[in-house]
């Protein structure tokens, strides 16, 4: 019998069929009648051309088997977008990953006002219209030594509403040092430019004095602006005003000082052998007159923008209608009355915080990790890779001591082959990494993939999933 016979004779079943088919049962309950009859026509029309040229036989198109590819097209098209991943890059508070991890206390305090109504702008002991900034100003001022507080939706929106408020129409001063750029085009010199500040920049880049300042200042004068400088460091020849100094200075002509600590901590981190980072407590001791702060870098919180300080200051910052557009919603300030509740009790805070708990594993805790994990993995990836769990170093991320490296541990994974092929072979295991149902972010350095585990909690989740990496050339 002539092939071209039996090729007539093969015929896509008709979606009602299919529909109707047992096999698409369970794809219907799950996804929606009118999902699946999209993704069947859509399977039906793009094997209509193989079908018709043969290259398909009656197994590939039977009920089973259609429903099948339906249904990973289906669980394809529906996985949301917003995923978890395995942060091992090394670097804690990493922006694109989302920063500072919620502790428990402020997960329940999320779930609970999504869940249910609550007193988010109204004072339940007068009855009448409250603020939302009341919910956490006492915490704030107990933390802080703050005599007032407001809220909005990140550090960036804090330094661009208090600008606006307290220097619009006016000079702002800044020190050439200070006239940083944070990843993501937060530029000092265009926000102040959108806040309606004009800049009047100071000094040099390495070194700024006092009588830099004292000579700016003038009848236009509105504000001067101190900003840490988060993401780089100025070492060697370097002069810089200490704050309570430039406080003094603005303070007799008549001017504010604003400080933007972006990062800031409400306690010192040394005590928990981490490099220092100015506290904002001790910058409004200096004589800070509005500080801002975010709140999901070290403070460990949800995504906001704090500004602390004068009562008068924070007043007129209020009463910006920005204020408004910035302001943070009922989720963010529950998370956030939640984590600063755990600064009360700071013995207890490297336990409970996660991103301090992070910030502060010991590396022969990572190391003893590493060790554990390296021959699993070394199975996973078989004989074309070389798999070592060695000392790294790492970051604390999100601009707060750029050039401070925490001691860390990390599964080395360097392919074996010549020096030519490796950068491919690197790449092609970090995205292998990337593709896992729980994606995997390393780093690669020095030619290896390296996998930092100071942040791998859940091990079993880890492990579970290695035996889906599709590695090249993998011993089967
Ligand atoms: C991070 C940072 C900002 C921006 O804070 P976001 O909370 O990311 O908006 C502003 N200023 C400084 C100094 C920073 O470090």
């Amino acid at each position: 019998m002539p092939s071209t016979s039996a090729i007539q004779t093969l015929r896509l079943p008709s979606i009602d069929s299919l529909l109707r088919h047992p096999a698409c049962q369970p794809l219907a309950e799950r996804y929606g009648r009118d999902a699946l009859l999209a993704s069947l026509r859509q399977l039906l029309d793009d094997l209509r051309e193989p079908v018709q040229t043969g290259q398909l036989d009656a197994v590939e198109i039977s009920p089973q088997v259609l429903a099948g590819r339906a249904g990973e097209r289906l669980a394809r098209h529906h996985q949301s977008q917003v995923r978890r991943v395995f942060n091992l890059t090394g670097t804690v508070l990493h922006t694109n990953l989302g920063r500072a991890l919620l502790p428990e206390v402020a997960i329940e305090a999320v779930q609970m006002a999504a869940r249910y109504p609550l007193n988010l702008e109204f004072d339940l002991q007068s009855g009448k219209r409250g603020d939302r900034d009341d919910l956490i100003e006492g915490l704030i001022r107990e933390l802080t030594g703050a005599e007032a507080v407001t809220v909005v939706n990140n550090n960036a929106a804090a330094v661009l509403l208090t600008l606006n408020s307290l220097g619009a129409r006016k000079e702002g001063i800044i020190s050439r040092g200070e006239l940083i750029e944070i990843g993501g085009a937060f530029r000092i010199p265009d926000i102040m430019a959108r806040a309606g500040v004009r800049l009047h920049e100071v000094g040099t880049t390495n070194r700024t004095h006092a009588r830099d300042y004292e000579a700016a200042i003038g009848p236009r004068s509105g504000l001067v602006m101190r900003v840490h400088a988060s993401n780089y460091s100025i070492e060697g020849f370097t002069a810089r005003v200490p704050t309570a100094e430039l406080a003094q200075l603005a303070h007799s002509h008549g001017l504010p000082l604003l400080e933007d600590l972006g990062s800031g901590s409400l306690l010192d981190l040394t005590r928990w052998g981490l490099p220092a980072e100015p506290t904002v407590r001790q910058a409004l001791l200096d004589g800070a007159d509005i500080v801002t702060f975010s709140g999901d870098k070290l403070l460990g919180g949800p995504q906001a923008g704090l500004i602390v300080g004068r009562k008068d200051l924070i007043a007129k910052i209020k009463k910006n209608p920005l204020k408004r557009a910035l302001r943070v919603d009922k989720l963010t300030l529950a998370a956030l009355e939640a984590v600063l509740g755990l600064y009360r009790d700071p013995d207890r805070l490297a336990e409970r915080l996660p991103s301090l708990r992070l910030l502060t594993r010991p590396q022969a805790d990572i190391q003893a990790q590493s060790e554990r994990l390296q021959p699993s993995l070394a199975h996973v990836l078989g004989d074309g890779w070389s798999v070592s769990a060695l000392p790294a170093l790492g970051m604390i991320g999100s601009g707060s001591q750029p050039v401070a490296r925490l001691p860390s541990a990390a599964l080395c994974l360097r392919p074996n082959v010549s020096k030519r092929l490796r950068g491919r072979q690197l790449l092609g295991l970090e995205a292998a990494f990337r593709q896992l149902a729980i994606p995997v972010l390393g780093r690669i350095d020095d030619d290896a993939l390296w996998l930092d585990l100071r942040q791998l909690d859940d091990e079993t989740a880890w492990l579970q999933q290695l035996d889906q990496l599709s590695v090249e050339g993998r011993a089967e």
